[in-house]
């Protein structure tokens, strides 16, 4: 019997288990349940079109056994087991990307229950147990297994005896420490208590012994009754799903317990939705809406989609088709009686009624992130602080169809304060002379906020909308514009104000523009008078449809493409150095010429563009001091 070794980062994992000062050692026994309790799923499931398994959904339960002398607890199911394989894939190594993650959350942070989320929940066992045995057989197979480990060292798996289906743990309870009093993890009412607490609403049967002291039968009516201790079985849970409970018998911590354990969430939901629909379709939804993105959520790790249930029996885990893209960071169940227990993943995908209920989700869940934008402003923050990038590329995508859908619920930092503005409270800030809603891309929001181009519309008392992340110019572009006002960019040429005639420009304008065109040469597709700039001699501002801000993310995605955008120099005429630069001309070319380079430069450096050659920029600006 050869020893397997734990794959490192398990075994790394492990090490942390066993040696934690974790203080929800309790946990555990939770994790063990969920882990049978999803183990009888998959079998229940089964048992619907399979009679050779020869259970019905009565026959499905968890038996929990505590022996305080050998100090044993077990965990027995009759789920669908695992074979050698499994055993090795499962229990052998730690799949999840998260691990590593869960190791700095868990070292850095002691008092967060984090385990649940990161889908290490087995190894739990060895915060409170120095060996675990697990003893399997799968559905369908000749031969059971068990598997033993007692920590980092490795594990074994052996061909073993039994004759049902199903798994039982067995923890080999570690000794009480000064610190540490595993025994309670051995005393019934201990275990009863964390059963209640964690494991509620577990659907399944979950039965121990429970000793309790009784009175005497027939003694109930005398003067004395007469008392006895009698042992027996009891169900500890009381199996009723969360979102089969009236809303008002629910307290928001027995959903919020429940959306941490399911989900394996660790934030404070920002709304919790419950629905009950009777008619067409009858169903029930109990969903959440995060205040907090899982680390995952923005790769291909994470998994859109609903548990669909039917009459209590999960027939689904992920059920995409129940959530457009754009509420994706929806999680939650909807159990409706209207689905056969045995429809395929394939049939469901087309089924009619299931569209019917995505629809009125997806109709409900912006309703409730609507009123929740009204009525809890900062929640509201929290949640589109997270998950904005989401709710903008649902704007772009498929071809803009859901963008009426979402565009009252984006917002942006933007001039008026340091706050986020709706876009509808932006346009009732509109004054009557404000042809367009402006906007303005970098960065950052100071960044932004002192590029030169912004100085005109701002001094005229006209707001602009700071947009800092890479995917709002393509939403704004697509959103064309809003209740009637065109978005535009405050880089245009056309920003429909009339710029302020101070008479003061230079003379030769022409002469001017010409010369600094031939002295850049094709770095600049244009040098033009400006009709924005106030104070600021100088910008650059791209012309035709790409900005900078989408040459910099399309070339992040795409380098070898050199996406570029066509950048046009604007000169402020009526500045005095650039006034300085046209009197050099004729006089002093050359110098002029560095006044051209400068002035280049500095557009460039102030659009957060690279300029080519640092040093030489430094040289010059050095040989004009
Ligand atoms: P998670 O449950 O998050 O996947 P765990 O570490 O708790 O992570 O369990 C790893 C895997 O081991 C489970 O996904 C499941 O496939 C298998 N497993 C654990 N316990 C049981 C059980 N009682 N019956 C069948 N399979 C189990």
């Amino acid at each position: 019997m050869s020893k397997k070794q734990f794959k490192s980062e398990s075994k790394r994992l492990l090490d942390l288990m066993i040696n934690s000062i974790y203080t929800h050692k309790e946990i555990f026994l939770r994790e063990l349940i969920s882990n049978a309790s999803d183990a009888i799923d998959k079998l229940c499931f089964i048992s619907l079109t399979d009679d050779k398994v020869g259970l019905s959904r009565s026959d499905f339960k968890i038996n929990i056994a505590s022996d305080r002398d050998s100090r044993i607890l077990t965990i027995e199911d009759n789920g669908i087991g695992m074979d050698k394989d499994d055993l090795d894939k499962n229990l052998g190594t730690i799949a999840s990307s998260g691990s590593y993650r869960f190791k700095q959350e868990m070292e850095k942070n002691d008092d967060v229950d984090i385990i649940g989320q990161f889908g290490v929940g087995f190894y739990s066992a060895f915060m409170v147990a120095d060996k675990v045995e697990v003893l399997t057989k799968k559905y369908g197979a000749d031969s059971a297994y068990k598997w033993t480990s007692t920590g980092a060292d490795g594990y074994t798996v052996v061909e073993a005896e039994k004759d049902s289906v199903g798994t039982i743990v067995t923890l080999h309870i570690k000794e009480d420490t000064e610190n540490e009093h595993y025994s309670e993890f051995l005393e019934q009412y201990r275990i009863s208590e964390l059963i209640k607490k964690y494991s509620d609403y577990i659907r399944y049967p979950i039965i121990m012994d429970m000793t309790r002291s009784k009175v005497k039968e027939g003694t109930e009516n005398s003067e004395k009754p007469e008392y006895e201790t009698v042992t027996e079985a009891e169900t500890l849970n009381s199996m009723v799903p969360i979102w089969q409970r009236p809303r008002k018998d629910v307290s928001d911590e027995e959903y919020e317990k429940f959306y941490h354990e399911k989900f394996s969430a660790f934030d404070k939901p920002a709304k919790i939705i419950t629905t009950s629909v009777e008619g067409v379709v009858t169903y029930k939804a109990l969903l959440y809406i995060p205040s907090k993105a899982p680390f995952d959520y923005y790769t291909k790790e994470f998994k859109k989609g609903l548990q669909l249930y039917s009459s209590g029996v999960l027939i689904m885990d992920n059920c995409e088709e129940l959530l457009p893209d754009h509420f994706r960071f929806v999680r939650g169940v909807v159990d409706s009686q209207d689905f056969s227990l045995n429809i395929s993943r394939e049939v469901l995908q087309h089924d009619h009624q299931l569209k019917t209920i995505a629809t009125a989700l997806e109709k409900k869940i912006k309703n409730e992130l609507s009123s929740l934008l009204k009525k809890d402003r900062e929640t509201y923050e929290s949640f589109y602080n997270e998950f904005a990038r989401q709710l903008k590329y649902g704007i772009v995508s498929d071809y803009g169809m859901h963008k009426d859908n979402l565009k009252d619920l984006l917002m942006f930092n933007s001039s008026n304060s340091d706050k986020l503005t709706t876009l509808s409270e932006y346009v009732d800030r509109m004054t009557e002379e404000q042809k367009y809603i402006y906007f303005a891309t970098g960065e950052s929001v100071t960044g932004i906020s002192k590029l030169p181009q912004a100085e005109q519309v701002l001094s005229k008392g006209f707001e602009i909308l700071y947009c800092t992340q890479d995917i709002d110019e393509f939403t704004l572009q697509s959103l064309m514009s809003y209740k009637d006002k065109q978005f535009r960019n405050i880089d245009s040429d056309d920003l429909g104000i009339e710029p302020e005639d101070n008479g003061d420009e230079v003379e030769n304008s022409d002469e001017v523009l010409k010369f600094v065109r031939d002295t850049l040469g094709d770095r600049v597709s244009e040098v033009v008078a400006s009709k924005k700039l106030v104070s600021h001699p100088v910008c650059m501002t791209a012309k035709g449809g790409v900005s900078f801000e989408m040459e910099k993310y399309f070339n992040a995605m795409q380098p070898e493409a050199g996406m570029k955008a066509q950048r046009c120099l604007e000169l402020n005429m009526n500045h005095d150095a650039v006034k300085a630069m046209a009197e050099l001309i004729g006089e002093d070319d050359d110098k002029a010429r560095k006044y051209a380079e400068i002035f280049y430069n500095q557009a460039l450096l102030i659009a957060g563009l690279q300029i080519e050659n640092p040093s030489d920029y430094a040289d010059l600006v050095c040989s004009l001091m």
